[in-house]
């Protein structure tokens, strides 16, 4: 008897479909396989396809189907760019631009919807020696360790190790450990600091722990007409709402310098998607 189906996977968040569980597998690889074995059509979607997707669509290798429009008609909204060197040199040392900062504040006077993106969980991303230049990293994996405020801890994002704070060098004994860079906890913290006003929530691996505690937190952020949503990758996940007119990338290339040979493809497809969760401003 003929087997009939079709597969259809979400290539966009290609990334989420490699099994952190052992056996370790690559969802997309086994669609094909399934859809190969059993003779059935596999459709995989997406906003971003990835380069070997995409250069197989051309060589007509497989099938290109185009959606030419997006949903409701809307019109992708205007990114612009800021370099962040030019603001510092003009004073400006908060992580955020003031381009940034203005329309955060235009958007709560509108009672719009903002979204902030920052790809780092945790608050502060390294923890160094200023006297000897020693970083805290992880005996396992030999990564820096993220500082985590709210649990007090340092936790490598790679393992889950876990130790306590360090305030002394381990190496030369000095005081003088400081703790650098921006996580979604520490921006959260200066978003409410900048904006007392205006209702935020956050959405990371930390917050998301419980099972669909992920529809939760976007249920929550529409459902209440929360001003600011601070997340990392997870709040790019094809969800749409129509209140929100602004989304923020705070240090959007960042993610170049990522260990990853596809860092470059990795980036253009998360700020490419993320873009997209935002409406044109009319
Ligand atoms: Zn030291
Ligand atoms: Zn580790």
């Amino acid at each position: 008897m003929e087997k009939l189906g079709i597969i259809i996977i979400d290539e966009e968040h290609d990334s989420s479909y490699k099994s952190e569980a052992t056996p370790k597998y690559n969802a997309k690889e086994i669609a094909q396989l399934i859809a190969k074995v059993n003779k059935c059509p596999l459709i995989l979607g997406s906003a971003t396809p990835d380069l070997t997707t995409f250069y197989r669509a051309n060589n007509c290798d497989i099938k290109l189907l185009k959606l030419t429009k997006r949903a409701n008609d809307s019109n992708l909204p205007d990114v612009n760019v800021v370099d962040l060197k030019l603001e510092l040199a003009n004073g400006n040392r908060s992580m955020l631009s003031m381009d940034l900062y203005n329309a955060i504040e235009e958007n709560l006077k509108n009672k719009m919807q903002t979204i902030l993106f920052l790809n780092r969980r945790g608050y502060s991303t390294f923890i160094m020696c200023r006297e000897c230049g020693y970083t805290v990293k992880c005996p396992n994996c030999n990564i820096s360790l993220t500082y985590h405020r709210f649990e007090n801890v340092l936790k490598c994002h790679y393992c889950g190790h876990e130790e306590n704070v360090v305030t002394k060098c381990p190496e030369c004994g000095s005081d003088k450990i400081r703790y650098f860079g921006t996580g979604t906890q520490k921006l959260e913290q200066e978003i409410n600091k900048l904006f007392p006003n205006a209702s935020t929530i956050r959405m990371d691996v930390d917050t998301v722990t419980k099972k669909n505690s992920h529809e939760v937190i976007l249920n929550k952020f529409r459902d209440e007409n929360i001003d600011i949503l601070i997340g990392t990758q997870m709040v790019v996940k094809g969800h749409h709402f129509p209140n929100v007119t602004l989304v923020g990338v705070i240090t959007a290339d960042s993610s170049l310098n990522i260990d990853d040979y596809r860092a470059n493809e990795r980036t253009f497809q998360i700020l490419t998607q993320v873009a997209r969760t935002s409406w044109k401003r009319k």
